[in-house]
């Protein structure tokens, strides 16, 4: 059966440096909205197009744009064995038509992680991130900084802060993820899958936590 783990928490939780990190110690691709979002904003698409105001005020992207997309990608052959989903599902709607389309193949979502951390150090995490547009590795200019100044260490490209990291659409973003995001939390409780993990340590302490509990529930890494 394909296994399908989704992270969620606010902006700036660490989700994207988890997700990446977990998706390759399980063989599995990592799908974060917010990437294929951005990716189509800097090509230019008719997705981006439709996209980007919504991205620039912090607000999410209607449902009508972000569904499909993903239950496209989670339908590639590389998906076949399941996916770990960061930055989706983001509301109620969301999360409802995930469950569907993952119904229809007879899977499920199978545990999502909540990533828990306080706003003052997400507004420090959002601050100082650094991101490579080519490659997606996230960086952080205090906590996780590149060997050399604003160049990937992965794959030697140029880094850059994303727009909407100011701070005055980081409080929409926070606003945003508390009205629709957050009621995941009971939901994923009640499906009995969820699992909360302390945000606020060290990068490798956090994968070490989200380790435990991929293993307590008989996942495989290699
Ligand atoms: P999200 O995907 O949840 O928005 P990111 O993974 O992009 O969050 O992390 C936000 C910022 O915080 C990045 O600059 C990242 O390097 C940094 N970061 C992530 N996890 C930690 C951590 N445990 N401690 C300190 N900084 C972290
Ligand atoms: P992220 O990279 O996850 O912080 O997402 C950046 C922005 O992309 C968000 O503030 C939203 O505007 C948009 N976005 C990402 N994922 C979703 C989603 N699942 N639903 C709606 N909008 C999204």
């Amino acid at each position: 059966m394909p296994v399908y783990i989704v992270f969620l928490g606010p902006p700036g939780a660490g989700k994207g440096t988890q997700a990446s990190l977990l998706a390759q110690r399980m063989g599995l691709p990592h799908v974060a909205t917010g990437d294929i979002l951005r990716d189509a904003v800097s090509r230019g698409t008719e997705l981006g197009l439709r996209a980007k105001g919504y991205m620039d005020r912090g607000e999410l992207v209607p449902n009508e744009l972000v569904v499909n997309i993903v239950i496209e990608r989670l339908s590639q052959p590389d998906a076949g064995t399941g996916a770990v989903l960061d930055g989706f599902p983001r509301s109620m709607g969301q999360a409802v038509a995930l469950e569907k389309a993952l119904a229809e193949r007879g899977a499920a979502v199978n545990l999502a992680i909540y990533i828990e951390v306080s706003e003052p150090e997400l507004v420090k995490r959002l601050s100082g991130r650094w991101e490579c547009r080519s490659c997606g590795a996230v960086y952080h200019e205090v906590t996780n900084p590149p060997r050399a100044a604003e160049v990937c260490d992965r794959c030697g490209s140029g880094l850059s802060q994303r727009s909407d990291d100011r701070p005055e659409t980081v409080r929409r973003r926070l606003q945003v993820y508390l009205e629709q995001t957050a009621p995941l939390l009971d939901y994923y409780v009640g499906k009995g899958i969820l699992a909360k993990v302390d945000g606020e340590r060290p990068i490798d302490d956090v994968t070490a936590g989200i380790a435990a509990v991929v293993a307590a529930k008989g996942f495989g890494t290699r």
